[in-house]
This record gives C-alpha cells, sequence and structure tokens, in this order.
C-alpha cells in the first residue's frame, strides 16, 4: 500500500521535473532574440538625448530650432512620470559598416495615444514621418499592438531619429533597434508568449465554468472574473488585445486602464474572501472586506470618469490597503488551521514578485528588458495555476471531510460502525475468517443520568485511548481505516461499546484469554469533578459464517456482549422509574463521605415471634450531615449504582456492620444478628465473598451473625454470577436473604435453584393486612412454602399490633416494622435493646 503510493508519488516528481525542464528549455529560447538589439551584433552607433515638454505645445520645427534644450543622456535617465507631458526622445545612428542595414525600431507601448517618429537625413533634413499610437487611424493590427517603423540605413550612412511621445496615462515607452531578422524572431517570441497565457487562462476560464456549474460555489464565478480581468489589463498593457476583440474595444479599454486594475484588484479580495470562507462567519475581517470591496467598485466608476494621472495615485494608495486586507484574511485562517489554503498563500508569491517587478521597471529601479517587461504576465500565469490548485484542493478537502462525517462520530472523533462495516464486506468477498469483538463499558447508558453527555464522551474517548494502546500490541485485530497515517483498530458503536475485528483462527478460549488481557489494560477508574467513577467492562465476540449479513452479525455480538459471562446487564426496570437526574456533584460528596467516615449505619428491629425478643436488626444506611439528611436513601443507592460507588460504600457497610455486631456482643447482645442489604451492583465486586471472609477474620466475627439481603432485582439478568456468591456466602456461613419477596420476578425456580436460609415478604403487602383479604392469602402462602421449603420467614412493615398479631397467628418467624422501632442510630438501639431486655417483655413489646 504504502509502496504503492510512494511510486506514485514518484511519477508526479518525475512529471514535475520533464515539465519544468520544458518550460525552463522554451523560456530561454524565447527571450534570446531581445538582447540581440542592432547596436550588439553590428558596427552600428548610436546616440540618444531627450527633451520633456511641460507645455504640450512645442513643435518639431521649434525643438529642431533650440538644440541646445535636448539633454545628451541615455533613455534611461528620462524621468517619466503621470504628469500630462509630451517626451521627445532623439536617436543618432552611425552605421561603420559598407553594407546597409534594414533596421526596426520597436516601441514598445501599444497604449501611446500618438505616436510621432521623424526620420533625418546626416543633414538634419526630414526625410519620413511615421504616425503611430493608438488614436491613430487605420493601422493595421500589427502596427497597433507592436508599434514600429521600418527603414534602412545605407553603409557609412547617418541618421536622425526624433520621436515625439504624446499621451495621457503612461508614457514611458522603451525604444529599441533590431535588425529586420532578431525583430522577426522577437515578435515570434512575444506571439508564443502571448498564446501561451491566453490560452492557459482561457483554458482555466472555461474549466472553472464547467466546475461551477457542477458545484455551484460563487468562487469559481469570481475566479473567472480574475481571469478576465488578467486578460484585459495584460492585453492592454502588451498590446495582443488587439487580437482577442474588436480594435475599439481595445482602444476604449485604453482609456479606462485604471478601471481594468480595479477590476482585478476587486476579484482579487473577493476570491481570498470567499476561498476563505468568510462569507460564512460574518465576522469583523468579512466586514471589512465587504467594505473595501465596495469603495473599489465606487473607485473603479469614478476612475472612468476622473483624469488616469489623478486616478492612478489612487489606485496605489487602495493597492495597499488591498494588501493589508488580504494578509488579515489570510492570516487568520493560516493560525486556525486551514491546511487547504496552502496552495492559495502559495499563489500570492508570484503575484506579489510580479506585482513588484512592473512598477520598479516603470521608475527605472530594474532597467527593460523583454523578461521584465513580461514578468508580470508570467506571475499571474503562475498565480492562477496556483490558483486553480488551491480550489481543486479545498474541493479535496471537503470531499474528505465528508467522507470523515460519514465515518466518524460526531462526538467522539472515533471510527464510526461505516468502517466496521466496510472491512466486513471486504473479508466476506475475500471469504476470510472473521471474529467482530465487542467491548462495552458497563452501565455506561445509567451513567449518562449522572453525568453529562460531553463528560460521556470524553470518558469514552479516555478508555478508547487506552483500547487503542492494547488493541496495537496485537496484530490479529485488523486496521479498519485505510488512512495510511494512522492505524485504527475498533470503531465507535455508541454507549459505550467498542468493535474490532479479529482474523486470527484459533480457538474460543485463546480468543476468549486475548479479550480478557485486553480489558485488563482498560482503566479502572475514572476521575469526574472529584468523583472516582469506576469502570468495569464486559465483552463478547460473534464468528462471521457465510451468508451473514453486517446487521445479524452485528446482532449476534450485542447478544453476546449481554450473555458474557460475567455481565450484569441492566438495572431492573422497577428502579428505573425511579430515576432522577443526579448531578456529579452529589456522587463526589458521597464518595467522600465514605471516605471521611460521615455516613452512619441505623438498626431496624427483628422481632422473633417464638421468643418475642428481638434478637436481630437489619442495618440502614444513613447521611447524617443536615445538608444531606432530606435525600432518599434509595436515591443516594441509585447514585452510587450508577456512579460505581456503590462497591465502596458495600464494603464499607459491610466493615462497619462487622464491627458493629461485635459492639453487640460485648455489650451483652451475643447471638444478635445484622442483615445487610446488597445491591444488585455489588455482584461486579471482584471476589465478594472473599472480601466479606476477610472482613470476618479481621473483626473476629462469627459467620452466622452476619447475613446479606438479596433484593429480587438482581437476579433478572446474573443468575450466573449470582447462584456462586449465594453458595460461596453459604459455604462462609453467612446467611442469605430473599429481599423483598413479592415485589420482583422471582419465581419459585429460584427458591430452588438457590440456597437461600430466608425469606423476607416486601412492605407493600403488610401495611394493608387486615383489610386486604388478597395480601393475607398471599402472605400466608408465602410463610407455608418457606416452610415447607425449610427457610424461615420475615414480615417487613409491621406499623400495628393488629397486623403483629394476625402475622403471629399465621406462623411467621420474623418481624420488622415501626411497631417495635424505627431504625435507630447505633447508641438509641442499644439502649432500645436493653430496654427491652430488663423489661423482659414477652408477650407483647409493650
Ligand atoms: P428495604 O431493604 O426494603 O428496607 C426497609 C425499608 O423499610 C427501610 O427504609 C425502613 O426504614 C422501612 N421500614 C421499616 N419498617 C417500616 C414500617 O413499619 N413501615 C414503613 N412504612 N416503612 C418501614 P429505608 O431505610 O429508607 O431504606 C429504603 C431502601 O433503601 C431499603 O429498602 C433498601 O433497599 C435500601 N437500603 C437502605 N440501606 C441500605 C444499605 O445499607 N445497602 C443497600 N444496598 N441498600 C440499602
Ligand atoms: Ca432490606
Ligand atoms: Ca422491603
Amino acid at each position: 500500500m504504502e509502496f504503492k503510493t510512494l511510486r506514485y508519488h514518484a511519477l508526479a516528481a518525475a512529471i514535475l521535473i520533464l515539465i519544468f525542464f520544458i518550460i525552463n528549455t522554451l523560456v530561454s529560447n524565447l527571450i534570446t532574440p531581445a538582447r540581440y538589439t542592432i547596436d550588439k551584433i553590428a558596427p552600428i552607433y548610436l546616440n540618444y538625448a531627450y527633451y520633456i515638454d511641460s507645455s504640450k505645445q512645442l513643435t518639431f520645427d521649434e525643438l529642431m530650432a533650440q538644440p541646445e534644450r535636448i539633454i545628451a543622456q541615455p533613455f534611461s535617465k528620462i524621468p517619466w512620470s503621470f504628469t500630462a507631458q509630451n517626451y521627445w526622445l532623439l536617436i543618432d545612428l552611425k552605421n561603420k559598416n559598407l553594407k546597409s542595414e534594414d533596421i526596426v525600431a520597436h516601441f514598445d507601448n501599444p497604449m501611446v495615444d500618438h505616436l510621432t517618429i521623424y526620420q533625418l537625413n546626416d543633414k538634419k533634413q526630414l526625410l519620413h514621418t511615421y504616425n503611430l499610437g493608438d488614436k491613430e487611424q487605420d493601422l493595421s493590427l500589427f502596427q497597433y499592438s507592436v508599434p514600429h517603423i521600418r527603414f534602412t540605413l545605407e553603409g557609412q550612412a547617418t541618421q536622425h531619429l526624433v520621436i515625439k511621445i504624446d499621451t495621457g496615462g503612461i508614457s514611458k515607452t522603451p525604444v529599441n533597434l533590431y535588425r529586420n531578422k532578431e525583430f522577426v524572431d522577437l515578435v515570434r517570441s512575444q506571439t508564443g508568449i502571448w498564446g501561451i497565457f491566453v490560452g492557459v487562462l482561457i483554458m482555466a476560464a472555461l474549466y472553472n465554468l464547467v466546475l461551477y456549474f457542477g458545484i455551484k460555489d460563487r468562487v469559481y464565478l469570481v475566479y473567472i472574473g480574475y481571469i478576465i480581468s488578467a486578460i484585459v489589463l495584460m492585453g492592454a498593457v502588451l498590446g495582443f488585445g488587439f487580437y482577442l476583440w474588436p480594435t475599439p474595444w481595445q482602444l476604449f479599454i485604453h482609456e479606462r486602464v485604471v478601471f481594468a486594475n480595479y477590476a482585478i484588484a476587486f476579484f482579487t479580495l473577493a476570491f481570498c474572501t470567499l476561498f476563505l470562507r468568510y462569507h460564512k462567519d460574518n465576522c469583523w475581517r468579512y466586514k471589512l472586506s465587504v467594505i473595501l470591496l465596495s469603495l473599489m467598485f465606487i473607485l473603479a466608476v469614478s476612475s472612468l470618469f476622473i483624469p488616469e494621472n489623478i486616478a492612478a495615485p489612487i489606485f496605489f494608495v487602495i493597492m495597499a490597503a488591498l494588501y493589508i486586507v488580504c494578509i488579515i484574511l489570510i492570516y487568520n485562517k493560516l493560525r486556525s488551521g486551514f491546511r487547504w489554503a496552502k496552495y492559495y498563500v502559495l499563489s500570492w508569491v508570484p503575484l506579489i514578485l510580479g506585482a513588484a517587478i512592473q512598477p520598479l521597471e516603470l521608475t527605472g529601479v530594474i532597467s527593460y528588458s523583454f523578461t521584465t517587461r513580461h514578468a508580470f504576465l508570467v506571475a499571474i500565469l503562475c498565480e492562477i495555476v496556483l490558483m486553480a490548485m488551491a480550489l481543486a484542493d479545498r474541493v479535496r478537502y471537503q470531499r474528505e471531510r465528508a467522507l470523515y462525517h460519514a465515518t466518524h462520530t460526531q462526538q467522539t472523533k472515533l471510527l464510526n460502525s461505516a468502517k466496521l462495516k466496510q472491512a466486513f464486506m471486504m473479508l466476506q468477498t475475500q471469504q476470510r475468517r472473521a471474529i467482530l469483538c465487542l467491548v462495552k463499558i458497563r452501565h455506561f447508558n445509567s451513567l449518562n443520568t449522572i453525568i453529562t453527555p460531553a463528560q460521556g464522551y470524553t470518558l469514552i474517548r479516555h478508555v478508547a485511548d487506552k483500547l487503542a494502546l492494547q488493541l496495537s500490541y496485537e496484530r490479529e485485530f485488523i486496521d479498519l481505516d485505510n488512512d495510511l497515517s494512522a492505524i485504527t483498530q475498533f470503531s465507535d458503536l455508541g454507549s459505550g461499546v467498542f468493535a474490532f475485528i479479529s482474523t486470527k483462527t484459533q480457538s474460543q478460549v485463546m480468543l476468549e484469554e486475548r479479550l480478557t488481557k485486553v480489558l485488563a489494560g482498560l482503566p479502572k477508574q475514572y476521575e469526574i469533578k472529584g468523583l472516582n467513577l469506576q469502570l468495569n467492562y464486559s465483552t463478547g465476540f460473534s464468528y462471521l459464517n457465510e451468508n451473514d449479513d453486517f446487521d445479524y452479525w452485528l446482532q449476534h455480538g450485542y447478544l453476546a456482549l449481554k450473555n458474557a459471562k460475567d455481565s450484569i446487564n441492566k438495572v431492573s426496570s422497577s428502579v428505573h422509574d425511579k430515576q432522577q437526574v443526579m448531578d456529579v456533584t452529589l456522587a463526589a460528596k458521597l464518595q467522600q463521605a465514605i471516605k471521611t467516615n460521615k455516613l452512619a449505619l441505623y438498626y431496624q428491629a427483628q422481632l422473633n415471634f417464638s421468643t418475642n425478643k428481638v434478637n436481630g436488626a437489619e442495618a440502614l444506611l444513613r447521611w447524617p450531615d443536615p445538608a444531606f439528611k432530606s435525600i432518599s436513601i434509595e436515591k443516594l443507592i441509585i447514585l452510587a449504582e450508577h456512579t460505581g460507588i456503590i462497591n465502596e460504600l458495600t464494603l464499607w457497610i459491610i466493615e462497619q456492620a462487622c464491627q458493629d455486631i461485635i459492639r453487640f456482643t460485648q455489650n451483652g447482645h451475643p447471638g444478635h444478628t445484622v442483615s445487610v442489604n446488597l445491591s444488585a451492583k455489588n455482584l461486579t465486586i471482584n471476589n465478594l465473598a472473599e472480601k466479606v471472609e476477610n472482613i470476618l477474620i479481621k473483626y473476629q466475627v462469627p459467620a452466622h451473625l452476619l447475613k446479606f439481603e438479596l433484593t429480587e432485582s438482581a437476579f433478572v439478568e446474573s443468575q450466573e454470577a449470582l447462584i456462586k456468591l449465594v453458595e460461596q456466602l453459604n459455604t462462609l456461613g453467612v446467611k442469605v436473604v430473599l429481599d423483598d419477596f413479592g415485589t420482583g420476578y422471582a419465581s419459585l425456580s429460584y427458591l430452588v435453584n438457590f440456597h437461600f436460609s430466608e425469606l423476607k415478604i416486601d412492605k407493600s403487602f403488610v401495611l394493608d393486612l387486615p383489610n386486604n383479604h388478597t395480601h393475607q392469602v398471599i402472605v400466608q402462602t408465602a410463610i407455608d412454602m418457606a416452610h415447607n421449603l425449610g427457610l424461615s420467614i420475615t414480615i417487613e412493615g409491621v406499623e400495628t399490633q393488629e397486623v403483629h398479631d394476625l402475622l403471629k397467628g399465621m406462623n411467621a418467624d420474623h418481624a420488622q416494622g415501626y411497631l417495635y422501632a424505627k431504625p435507630l442510630a447505633y447508641d438509641d438501639y442499644l439502649l432500645y435493646l436493653n430496654s427491652q431486655y430488663n423489661l423482659k417483655m414477652l408477650d407483647s413489646p409493650f
């Protein structure tokens, strides 16, 4: 792959070198003839002199009558200016040769209004008068576009040329004498360059017109506008415009050459603004550009009505403003990382160089030559080519970006399923082995209720970075993106699920091992606004079968993910109903409270019907801090579950409960049990049973004094893990109670498959027991069933003596409720316990 692109790059470079070679040869051949002016190749001597007539009234005869006014200096010393004045140039020619020469005098300024050439013999007698200039009638196109005269200089003869330049606008007119043959060469070269220029520009204009129809972007029209104004301007300055449109048009343009300059400046700025997409963000820079554009438009129109020598200096000021605004526009975009603007920035280099050469030549800093004369033309040519490249690059960039958006998620900037699908299709056509592997951040969706979506995306990115690292160690996971610059082996399917593909032939066990290794490298914690989120992952995979389609394959992956061995998927829907949007700061505070021991366990008495004594209690969590007291404990538990704090919390509760069991023993209640509630999410605690055992050993608590209450919702999706946990706890000697019996999904088969020691009937069946016959039947049935299965049964929510009596009659074992005691803080509860025993209440707790 890489080698292939390298080969094409090399080929492109070779083509470029060849083209440069051709251009170089062409240019050097084209500029050669202009070097051979007649004084350089024949023994003809030339003398130069000039006179500037600011009155514009002087006639030829008057000048000849006062030869002392004439300044004998070469033409390069003439102080050309925009002021309205006539220039008289004088040339003496002396042929030292015996043979005669055919001479051409070339006046390289086709925009001069009147160019009168007086040819004199050695006695200063007028031989001939020639009239050139665009204001002259009936010249040939050739005479208009390349003003020149031909004459013969006999051997050993002397002649004089007196040239009168009378024009508005630019007077500077380079005069060069050539032998006929060299002049023909020169004209051929010039025509060649003009042809290339006009040809390339017309091609570019046509091509971009096509692009405009395809892409419908105004910038192409502006570009064409720029091209046309460049042709108009250069056609006027260099003279080839005479061949492009009717002569009256060309003469019209000669009169309004400042307007043409404005047009090119206008389109330069308009292109800069549109190309860099400033019209989309309407910022102050855009407004600045619009102001300058309007100003240029107004000045351009007014330039049609004011003399050129006033309009031109104003134009030069506007040019400076144009450069400044363009620099501001370009700089700002470059700073914000517009990669695709590089060709455009480059296109300014020839323009600035070329634009600088013209005024330098005009002011005489650089001397006239064929090269300097055509420098601006070549600069515009280069610029237009670079602008075309910039436009093409921008289209390529936009396409790339569209592709990027189609293949990446907007929020996490990771590959989405599109590329996964592409890889799937490829593997399927190649009939290769492919296994779709999925990794999921567990409970990611419930996290969304407490962290903002943006925080969720950063979390995904954080995990993704680590996943990328883990996968990069394994060559078996294929690259999904054929971008050469980077390897991306996974895609983001949303909701915290990542997908990648293994193509290695291996046993399922080996793949499982590999995936476990990958999971082990993923972050276990994630800090978010002071809250330490605990992260868990599950993984699943699905094999590609011959006729599967992508959706089916993916669906199977999700199914595998759901059934993943030690994964606990959803929280039961009943818990979901109670969900509220809770903020992460509260979770952080809760976590802090756990760490600093600011939480408390309250105890609620459990009465034994047979002894009529309290011999156990349910431990219930409280957050005594006045600021948080009012928050419902159930909500806190849900918050803890969703943030993963629940594990820390439960371990704290178990440890606290064990310490309290020992204190009960020490305070005279040796057989007093404590039931701790376990949340469904606690099953993700690694080796929970082992940790419980360690705590029991640490505080020397007899196992049978600790009980765990497991609520039914925990059973919904994680049976296997749960069976194992209950077994392990039983082995330790810790009893497990099936809590909230009757409210959830518990089926009778649970009672068979799990080795519970106790059932606990939820208070919802008990509160209205005396008046609700159905509840009476249910409670009675539950009691009988428990007894028949060898389980004891506790009834919670006993608030009245009537219920107490009813339950006693139904043969229940234990009862818990406000009738006996509300949940009490440890000290209060101990007082309550002691008072019970002191009073020795036997038949009734009162
Ligand atoms: P639960 O396991 O069903 O706990 C019994 C709830 O019933 C307690 O509410 C208790 O105060 C209340 N209760 C007890 N006797 C009566 C009565 O006679 N009448 C009425 N109306 N209510 C009575 P609490 O303490 O607000 O706890 C609510 C739930 O929060 C608990 O339901 C349990 O699911 C959860 N929870 C409490 N502490 C913990 C804990 O330490 N760990 C876990 N995982 N969950 C806990
Ligand atoms: Ca309970
Ligand atoms: Ca309950």
